[in-house]
């Protein structure tokens, strides 16, 4: 498929995959409360947004921990769909959910406090705002990305490659740039902290710092508008919004409009950071969930599906008994196992006698009627589990008997020759009688004589007709014909 026809919609799967597929009214009217809601608490959580509270070091870990968490699950979520969907824009998003979780690590790292007094790989008092910048300036330019990518053809060629390329190349150029991209920032962070401005002096925000963090809130807003406006919007799109609305009172609340750590605004900004985060992760697992349930569902009609055709193909759509193909594979089957256990294994070939004389007094549809009062007989003949009254073809019935040796064998083809009889169907124009009967040839396979399938029928069939030339409506053994 080219580039342009993949990227003229939003990405379709005839899988299902609801968050690939348009938002509806119902996902739209979700997405607006929690916006409303977000913004309810936004307007109240604003004034008293320079509130200083207590310091509580451990928000800071329990922060970036869930983050971390939440942010590398949703990434691996989305790649799962990219594999799926191959679509660069949903790697693109994945790539900047990993790009979170690997700049809040990072963030983590160097924080002061949290695994050494200043901070690791040597940060200094400016490291960890840098670093906050960098996370938060990652993360709008990736949604930017994904819109870009989901609106229309591939124009950066290196995009187009990927989604021509096996999924695995996307997958491990996308950790190669998060991760490279990540390391090297952090690296300038810390080594190249002389050349960072002062964004934080103590815990207050200088206003450099400020001129940033505005700076990075308008970007995050240009990354809603640009999402806004890449209609038509996915039921992920609608989900993506609710998160550019709350990450943009994260940075308004945590960082613009509060003094700095540890007051209202810092702390509430960063639970609503938790939320953009949670948002994507708790839409991408129920629908795993409904995709499992429903994989369960069609697995079991899948098998109930698959057992019906099994029926289909090994009956015999008129009588209900075992089919020519049935009866083929179930004669191999049971010859083998004689063979092996050395036990005798009988073969009766039966044959309606004067049936198209039948046919032509009462017509095909009592023709038919009669072939499946035979087949009844025929099977309620058959007892032991492995025995089996199969329609050979026409109007000749077969009856495979394992472990049945010939006065067995006479026994049943008799039997079943009384049970035609006791029907009692009326047929005038035969020369058995008044009623409709069968002849029937029988064959023995012992242990040791090396008959195979086709041997056993013909010696059956050749006791047929032998049966038939002697008068119908009577049995014959076939080793008895020499
Ligand atoms: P014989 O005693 O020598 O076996 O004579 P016959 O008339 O039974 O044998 P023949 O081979 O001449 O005719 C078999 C008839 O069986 C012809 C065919 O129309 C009929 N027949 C075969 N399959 C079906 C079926 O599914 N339904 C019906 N109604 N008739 C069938
Ligand atoms: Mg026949
Ligand atoms: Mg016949």
């Amino acid at each position: 498929m080219p580039a342009s026809d993949a990227h003229a919609q939003p990405p379709r799967s005839p899988s299902g995959y609801l968050s690939s597929e348009p938002a509806g009214s119902r996902e739209t009217g979700f997405a607006l409360a929690a916006v409303l809601v977000s913004t309810a608490l936004f307007g109240v959580a604003v004034w008293f947004a320079r509130t200083p509270l207590a310091p509580f070091p451990a928000f800071i870990p329990i922060y970036v921990t869930a983050l971390v968490i939440c942010d590398l699950i949703t990434a691996v979520l989305l790649v799962g769909k990219f594999r799926v969907l191959r679509s660069v824009a949903l790697l693109v998003l994945a790539g900047g959910y990993f790009f979170t979780a690997a700049a809040t690590t990072a963030y983590a790292l160097i924080f002061p406090g949290l695994f050494a007094p200043a901070g690791l790989l040597g940060s200094g008092p400016q490291t960890s705002s840098a670093l906050y910048m960098f996370w938060h300036t990652g993360f709008p330019l990736a949604v930017m990305a994904y819109a870009q990518c989901k609106a229309g053809p591939l124009r950066w060629p290196a995009l187009a490659r990927i989604e021509r390329a096996p999924p695995w190349v996307g997958i491990v150029s996308m950790v190669v740039a998060v991760v490279g991209g990540v390391g090297l920032f952090t690296m300038f962070a810390t080594s190249g902290q002389a050349l960072l401005p002062v964004f934080l002096e103590g815990h207050r925000t200088t206003g450099v710092g400020k001129v940033f963090l505005v700076g990075i809130w308008l970007l995050s807003l240009g990354a809603l508008v640009r999402l806004w406006l890449g209609k038509p919007h996915t039921v992920l799109d609608m989900w993506l919004h609710v998160v550019m609305c709350v990450w943009l009172f994260d940075i308004a609340l945590a960082a613009v409009l509060n003094t700095g750590r540890y007051d209202l605004g810092w702390y509430v900004g960063r639970i609503y950071g938790l939320l953009a985060a949670g948002f994507l992760l708790i839409v991408l697992l129920s629908e795993n969930a409904r995709h499992y349930a429903r994989l369960v569902q069609v697995s079991a009609e899948l098998r109930s599906a698959n057992d019906s055709l099994w029926q289909v193909s090994m009956k015999d759509g008129l009588t209900l008994l075992a089919n020519r193909r049935s009866f083929d594979a179930h004669l191999a089957e049971q010859l083998a196992v004689a063979a092996r256990q050395r036990r005798p294994l009988a073969l009766v070939l039966a044959d309606v006698d004067h049936f198209k004389g039948y046919n032509d007094a009462y017509g095909h549809q009592a023709g038919d009627d009669c072939l499946q009062a035979v087949a009844g007989a025929l099977a309620a003949c058959c007892q032991r589990p492995s025995d089996m009254a199969a329609r050979y073809g026409g109007e000749e019935f077969a009856l495979v008997l394992p472990d049945t040796d010939q006065q067995g064998a006479l026994h049943i083809a008799r039997a079943a020759q009384q049970a035609v009889s006791d029907l009692c169907i009326a047929h005038p124009g035969g020369s058995t009688g008044a009623c409709v009967s069968i002849s029937s040839g029988v064959a023995i396979s012992q242990p040791g004589d090396g008959k195979d399938a086709q041997a056993l029928i013909g010696e059956a069939d050749k006791a047929l007709y032998q049966a038939k030339n002697s008068g119908r409506n009577q049995v014959v053994m076939g080793a008895a014909l020499g």
